[in-house]
């Protein structure tokens, strides 16, 4: 009996002394000091009350410790629920009052602004700082026992985490994640990417959603690997890296940033071996400038918090730009006409559904709406469109709610951002649906132009022929960038409020 995803951390160290973790001021962290904090946090949990299945809010600035402390919930039997750093006061207190967890980390500046927020749990702490009350302090309280504490016994279907989602329509949902949804996820990772205890991650992504959290941290961690932690993304620190680092996790925006540094080399990219990418489409053209500077091909994968990762370019076989590759062993995917019914054919654009051991148990609390996102045969419904190929590569076409209904002819916005994204001059855009009084929704284009970018005459013009004319945008907006999240997705919501009007003057 043991704890399940802690087991798969502690069963792989592959020597103590092996250092786990690395700042780039060069603190350090073996595996032998990780197991011993996780531990003290552990206990110091338990001392406070906290009991198996109780969940533990975290939001705090991305440091190490904070991995220490995500394991050190973990092996208490609790539940993690790392929150955005974003968040506000009134945000925060929306989560707490719907998890209820028995304890909340925050930061030492935050605690103040938060205690009304917090104001309906029993223990708060902050992460570090002065005074009583930290974690820290309550892990050093434990003293050198830590690394002597007895996993609480967790099955793989325990729940390990709560992720709220991020929730760009009505509220927020948590996404209850299990045990073995984090372990099984880890172990095909490391099996498909092919990590092993020589590597050395740089990990500059945040740490309280599940690429930098999940997908990044359980991986290296599960193999016996090394991170270079940092506190945020910093194309030349990064680069002054890669030296000693063999795998980089980012989203799109960690490489089109990261392209703009002259120094980025096929030299300075030698000793690297993989490059992620994921959480937001990666733009075919980003793919093939990153080949030819540096001479590796992006590794593109699919997700969501809900899901975990649910497919990956190979790694040994073609990884083909502007698809997310296949299915992961274990993973079943299938299309389906959005309002369901049996699987699409190759190349016929519908929803995408997923089943597998690393598909969540369900919204915290929302019965309602977990029944309403899975089918009865136990396939989750995604939300996104996309199609599978003829050589089973999975293509994302967006997400189904930004599907634009244009005089009842359905348009997918990627075809149309393609297509607009190939002109000569242009640097990216979005196409969105808009309210219109003869059309339902106009499909709009909002275009970041760079130079010899043509007009919105020019677009227009440049665009009829290749794309069906309902498919064409009515208005063409600029703009110096577009609307962004943390993780690099584009904020379309914030587009259609900012333009909502368009049509209606
Ligand atoms: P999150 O739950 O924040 O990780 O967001 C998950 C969503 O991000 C998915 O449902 C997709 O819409 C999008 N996403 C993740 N990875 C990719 C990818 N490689 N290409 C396109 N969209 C992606």
């Amino acid at each position: 009996m043991t704890n399940h995803l802690f087991s798969l951390i502690r069963d792989g160290v592959p020597d103590p002394a092996k250092t786990a973790i690395e700042t780039p001021e060069g603190r350090r962290y073996t595996y032998a000091d990780l197991i011993a904090r996780s531990g003290a946090y552990a206990a110091a949990l338990r001392a406070a009350g906290v009991q198996p299945g109780d969940r533990v809010a975290v939001q705090v600035e991305k440091s190490p410790e904070v991995i220490l402390l995500y394991l050190g919930v973990v092996r208490a039997g609790a539940v993690f629920l790392p929150l955005n750093t974003a968040y506000t006061p009134a945000e925060i207190g929306y989560f707490l009052g719907d998890a209820e967890p028995a304890l909340f980390v925050c930061d030492p500046g935050r605690r103040d602004a938060l205690t009304e927020a917090a104001a309906g749990v029993r223990t708060i702490w902050t992460l570090d700082g002065a005074g009583g009350g930290s974690a820290a302090d309550a892990a050093d309280r434990q003293g050198s026992g830590g690394g002597a504490f007895a996993d609480v016994v967790r099955g793989p279907e325990d729940l390990a985490a709560i992720l709220y989602t991020s929730g760009t329509t009505g509220r927020s949902k948590g996404a209850m994640l299990t045990h073995d949804n984090l372990a099984s996820n880890a172990r095909t990772l490391v099996a498909y990417w092919r990590f092993t205890a020589d590597d050395v991650l740089i990990h500059a992504l945040p740490v309280f959603h599940t690429h930098g959290l999940f997908v990044a941290i359980n991986t290296v961690l599960a193999s016996g690997g090394s991170m270079l932690f940092l506190p945020r993304l910093d194309p030349k620190l990064i680069l002054s890296l890669m030296p000693r680092a063999s795998v980089l996790m980012g989203v799109p925006t960690f490489y089109t940033r990261l392209l703009k540094e002259p120094g980025l080399t096929p030299e300075a990219a030698k000793g690297m071996r993989l490059f992620v990418s994921g959480s937001a489409p990666l733009l075919a053209e980003t793919h093939r400038e990153w080949q030819a500077r540096t001479g590796h091909a992006i590794l593109e994968r699919y997700g969501m918090t809900e899901t975990n990762m649910s497919t990956s370019n190979p790694y040994a076989g073609d990884r083909v730009a502007g698809t997310v590759g296949f299915p992961l062993p274990g993973v079943s995917l299938r299309v389906v006409p959005p309002e369901g019914g049996p699987a699409l054919g190759p190349d016929t654009v519908g929803m995408i559904e997923v089943k597998g051991p690393n598909v969540f148990q369900g919204y915290w609390r929302m019965p309602e709406k977990t029944a309403a996102e899975f089918r009865a045969d136990g396939f989750f419904i995604t939300g996104d469109l996309g199609k599978v190929d003829a050589r089973g590569y999975v293509h994302i076409v967006g997400r189904g709610k930004d599907l634009i209904i244009s005089g009842g002819f359905n348009v997918y916005p990627k075809e149309v951002e393609t297509e607009i994204d190939a002109l000569p001059g242009v640097i990216e855009s979005a196409v969105i649906g808009l309210g219109h009084p003869d059309f339902g929704e106009a499909v709009t284009a909002v275009v970041v132009g760079g130079a010899g970018c043509p007009d919105e005459a020019g677009v227009q013009a440049a665009l009829e022929g290749r794309l069906a004319r309902f498919k064409c945008p009515k208005r063409v907006l600029f703009v110096d960038e577009l609307p962004r999240n943390t993780m690099g997705k584009v904020q379309k919501n914030l587009l259609r409020e900012a333009h909502a009007a368009l049509y209606r003057d």
